[in-house]
């Protein structure tokens, strides 16, 4: 087994910071550039292109290209699977540095940022298996027909993403656009645009034909709202917030783009009395503060039943005090930065709204230090269903401790919010665990464990946590248009 590292990780070059359009690296049109940072001191790391509106039309023309002309459009499937292979190798060749490029604009711990890579490199491989696997079917249609149906590319995709998990979302969204035959603009967050512009720089080296993948750098109001508008556009697949994806699903009726959304949640997380204690405690830490608290799925809702509330806010509280907090390249570092002053501000309102609101600050609540964005492990108990803390997302290293009696109770308390895409219970109780698992209201269940994703289940919301289905064969679905071919038969 291969040693962890113990070393700090050395602060990666910046190698690339201009947009990609048709495989060339090219300043914005209107030569615009914006500032991007580490947050774990605030300082700026470099300037990057700012892509607009004219920079969009020139990405999307030249994806136009590609997706209808050149050796894309005509490349057997089997060969776009062997480029995705090829990425995926260049990826695991250069983990190190993507992962220290990732730490460094992100703010990640260096060995989550390691394990998003292993999931980046993971994914290309799932994808590039689906690619000569992707069927249509033959119907037995009435009268003397044969039908069959094609699937083909929904064509030209754009695609916006976070700045919670950069490479590891683009990973999701170039995976499966890829190996149907689809071509891309994609615009990484602006928080986070470096190891997508690296990646970038590895797609070319894959072999991928110009304008099969092409890189906007910008912001949402501007490049984001461009690529939503731009009419050569077939599709957004877009992971966000949810008042974006409002913004975004109304531009886009437009042009009735097809749209997938991967949105937030306020996790249910429930532990029943007779869980394993252990694994739960460490379950529910590793739900709330992994990343910082800043992912999707976070278990910010902690439902604990009443014979165990004490004991179990207390050992978590002790857990929490002990959390290292500090340098994400270095190694020992469990949690990082949040990724901005913005998002660290938000997360401050809300403990101050938690507090105003009546419930119980039982540890955490400040800034960590007084340089970059670190906020300290936060748990809030005693937490009302109705409070700020209880039902919005924070996206922070909070969460609000509800406790509860039984198992209908808490399945409709969990249940209670506009959001659904994730849930967990902890519990020894085969009955209570599937009863949970069929009546909860969220895209993914956990049972006895908590943010366990892989490439080849199905990822997604229920209600207003999105639209549709990443990874697995889901994603197939939503990156292929299917066609009937009728022929007389006779
Ligand atoms: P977050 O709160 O995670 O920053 P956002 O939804 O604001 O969530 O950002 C996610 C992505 O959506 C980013 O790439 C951002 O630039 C983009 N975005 C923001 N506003 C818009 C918009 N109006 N149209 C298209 N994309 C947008």
């Amino acid at each position: 087994m291969a040693q962890a590292a113990t070393a700090r990780a050395s602060t990666p070059k910046v190698q690339q910071t201009k947009l990609l359009i048709d495989n060339q690296w090219v300043e914005a049109a209107d030569g615009k550039s914006f500032s991007t940072y580490n947050p774990a001191t605030g300082e700026v790391i470099a300037q990057v292109a700012e892509g607009s509106a004219a920079d969009v039309d020139k990405a999307v023309k030249s994806a136009r290209r590609a997706l209808e002309s050149g050796p894309w459009s005509t490349m057997d499937a089997a060969d776009r699977g062997r480029l995705l292979y090829k990425l995926a190798d260049l990826v695991e060749k250069h983990a190190n540095e993507l992962a220290a490029l990732e730490s460094l604009n992100c703010g990640k711990t260096i060995s989550d940022s390691k394990g998003d890579m292993e999931g980046v490199v993971n994914t290309l491989r799932y994808y590039g298996g689906w690619a000569d696997k992707v069927e249509g079917r033959t119907i037995p249609v009435r009268g003397s027909f044969l039908s069959y149906t094609l699937r083909q590319p929904v064509g030209v995709v754009g695609q916006i993403i976070p700045w919670n998990f950069p490479l590891l979302m683009l990973a999701w969204k170039w995976g499966p656009a890829l190996t149907c035959g689809n071509t891309i603009v994609m615009k990484p967050a602006e928080q986070t645009p470096l190891s997508a512009l690296r990646l970038g720089e590895l797609a070319i080296e894959a072999g991928f034909p110009a304008g099969v993948i092409n890189l906007i750098n910008g912001f949402g109001e501007t490049a984001g709202a461009a690529l939503v508008a731009h009419p050569g556009v077939d599709k957004i697949a877009f992971t966000g917030h949810v008042d974006t994806a409002k913004i975004i699903q109304k531009q886009a009726a437009d042009t009735l783009k097809r749209t997938t959304f991967e949105l937030g949640g306020k996790s249910p997380n429930v532990v029943f009395a007779d869980a394993d204690m252990d694994a739960a405690v460490a379950g529910a830490f590793h739900a709330i503060y992994f990343h910082g608290g800043q992912c999707c799925t976070a278990g910010s809702r902690l439902f604990i039943e009443k014979k165990v509330h004490q004991e179990f806010v207390e050992r978590l509280a002790e857990k929490a005090k002990t959390r290292k907090i500090g340098d994400p390249l270095d190694p020992s570092t469990q949690q990082g930065p949040q990724v901005s002053q913005e998002q660290m501000d938000k997360i401050l309102h809300y403990v101050e709204l938690g507090q105003k609101q009546g419930a119980t600050l039982l540890t955490g609540g400040e800034r960590f230090g007084d340089r970059g964005f670190f906020v300290e492990p936060t748990i809030f108990d005693n937490v009302k269903d109705d409070m700020a803390i209880a039902r919005d997302e924070i996206f922070g290293p909070v969460v609000s401790v509800l406790p509860f009696s039984g198992v209908d109770e808490v399945v409709a308390r969990a249940n209670d919010t506009t959001y659904g895409l994730a849930a967990a219970i902890w519990t020894k109780d085969i009955d209570k665990a599937h009863l949970f698992a069929k009546n909860v209201k969220a895209g993914t269940v956990w049972v006895n464990c908590y943010h366990v994703v892989d490439a080849t289940t199905p990822f997604g919301g229920f209600k207003m946590s999105g639209q549709g289905r990443e990874n697995g064969e889901a994603a197939i679905e939503h990156y292929t248009e299917t066609k009937t071919v009728t022929i007389k038969l006779g």
